[in-house]
């Protein structure tokens, strides 16, 4: 655990996601008296669990899928770091079925055991759902990325799919390889996507290590995870949680230092805390009310950071007609599916047959996220039995879906002149959430990273600290 250079101070974190919970841990781990501030009764931000009274009987559920890679070496720490990696445990290799509902055909995208690039080489010879020529195409365009430099400011201002296009990619090639990976990690199409994000990811995952793209899922539902065990770790850190609490905005105190308004939920009980740094780790809506004037170079760039939607739709069956752990599908609405029914914790059915609970996780939901569960109902589950024919005999148990509007920033070409960084202009008060520039989408992987960053800014700078500042003064 790295220790702090500098003397203990008090700082203030706000807000309990995957952003917030890392930089209080690490800023406790530093040797500074934290505290930890979130507006709902539960750690984990956008990435949670929540209890449904199914006609199943109780189902633990996820507001929407979350897996990770390998490369997300930040959140793997973080795993580490609260005690859950056996929890959400990687593939030894990369392997992702995808079917084609039309065709009837399995693809397999896996690696070997060949170093880069070759590790993906045999998988790719044998996509089918692409023709020879557009494998070939396919390799020449991986081996390309190679050339594009993510931090390359002209390549945030492009879109992915004009360079696919440059790169001779098909538009089946789009839909069937590079959005298929594409909409799962950005949230958006290709054409909706900055060429930087994407050279970040593709490079990131295929063309660093082999094993870079393999996925983790969690076998237990997220609230295990980010909430039971990140609270765990807090305490062993001791880090003071305030749940159920909401910050205001940052205020400079007399003596330096930040004092920040706390109100507990309902408005009841009202408090200021004064710290000697502050870190808000909010989304990029709330962000600007947690700003002080001046705090950023940039203020109206925060308003033009857009954001993309999530669905999930989930299905219980009264039998099993998924044996793999998930697939992604092409030429179908349908894009991931997830067999939840372990980590739901749904038992068998009375007389001892086994229900099936599967989550279809669908990104850059655009327009749909507004649609009704009925319609929802109509269009998925037709698609299902289409991609896994059992579907069509099985009886629906339970229906239901889950909607996150705001799910991730939009990963637009020229967000990444947005994103504003972990240091602000206001001394001793930094920012995280994973909508700062960390390099990376919205990912699990990005919040981690950020909250990482301004731990360590807060750590290397700020205002120095006063006598006051290392007090928590609590008025009401
Ligand atoms: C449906 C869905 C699926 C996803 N799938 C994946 C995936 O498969 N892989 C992946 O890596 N990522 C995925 N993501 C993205 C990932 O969940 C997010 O990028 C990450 O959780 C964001 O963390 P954060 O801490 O930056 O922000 P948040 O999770 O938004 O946390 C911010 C916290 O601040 C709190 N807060 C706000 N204002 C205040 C205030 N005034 N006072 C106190 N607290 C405040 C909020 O309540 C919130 O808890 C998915 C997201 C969604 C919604």
């Amino acid at each position: 655990m790295s220790t702090a250079p500098g003397p203990a101070r008090a700082v203030v974190v706000v807000g309990g996601g995957l952003a917030g919970v890392p930089a209080a841990l690490d800023l406790a781990d530093r040797g500074h008296r934290v505290t930890l501030v979130e507006t709902r009764p539960r750690l984990g931000g956008l990435a949670f669990s929540f209890r449904r009274d199914s006609p199943v009987g109780a189902l633990r559920v996820d507001n929407g899928q979350h897996v990770y890679l390998r490369c997300c070496t930040a959140y793997r720490g973080f795993l580490d770091r609260i005690g859950g990696t056996s929890l959400a445990p990687l593939q030894t290799r990369l392997d992702v079925p995808v079917l084609d509902p039309g065709t009837g055909r399995l693809g397999r995208i896996r690696r070997t055991a060949l170093p880069v690039p070759l590790h993906l080489g045999a998988s790719l010879a044998r996509y089918p759902h692409l023709s020879p020529g557009e494998r070939v195409s396919a390799a020449r365009a991986t081996f390309a990325l190679r050339r594009l430099d993510p931090d390359d400011p002209a390549l945030d201002g492009q879109d992915f799919a004009g360079w696919l296009r440059r790169q001779g990619q098909t538009d089946r090639a789009v839909e069937a390889l590079w959005d298929l990976i594409g909409v799962a990690t950005l949230n958006a199409r290709a054409g909706d996507v900055s060429l930087a994000l994407a050279a970040m990811i593709f490079r990131t995952g295929l063309l660093t290590e082999p094993g870079a793209a393999d996925i983790g899922v969690p076998r237990v539902p997220l609230g295990d995870l980010h909430d039971t065990l990140a609270r765990a770790a807090l305490d062993r850190a001791g880090v003071t949680t305030l749940l159920a609490t909401r910050a205001g905005r940052p205020r400079r105190a007399p003596g330096g230092g930040w004092r920040v308004a706390l109100a507990a939920r309902g408005g009841r009980d009202r408090h200021e805390l004064t710290a000697a740094a502050a870190a808000p780790a909010a989304p990029p809506g709330p962000a600007p009310r947690l700003l002080p004037e001046g705090a950023l170079d940039h203020p109206g760039r925060l308003p033009r950071i857009g954001t993309a939607p999530i669905l999930n739709v989930h299905v219980v069956l009264d039998r099993k007609v998924l044996r793999r752990p998930f697939f992604a599908a092409v030429n179908s609405p349908v894009q991931w599916v997830f067999d939840r029914t372990t980590s739901s914790g749904l038992s068998g059915l009375p007389g001892g047959a086994r229900a099936q609970y599967l989550v279809l996780s669908q990104s850059a939901a655009g327009e749909e996220i507004q649609l009704p569960a009925d319609v929802l109902r109509k269009r998925y589950l037709p698609e299902l039995a289409r991609l896994l024919p059992p579907v069509a005999g099985a009886r629906v148990l339970d229906f239901f879906v889950t909607r996150e509007r705001a799910a991730t920033f939009a990963p637009a070409p020229g967000v990444g002149r947005l994103r504003p960084g972990a240091v602000t202009r206001a001394p001793g008060l930094t920012l995280a959430g994973a909508w700062t520039a960390t390099g990376w989408p919205a990912t699990m992987e990005g919040a981690v990273r950020s909250g990482l960053a301004a731990a360590r800014a807060v750590a290397g700078g700020g205002s120095a600290p006063t006598r006051s500042d290392d007090r928590h003064e609590e008025s009401v």
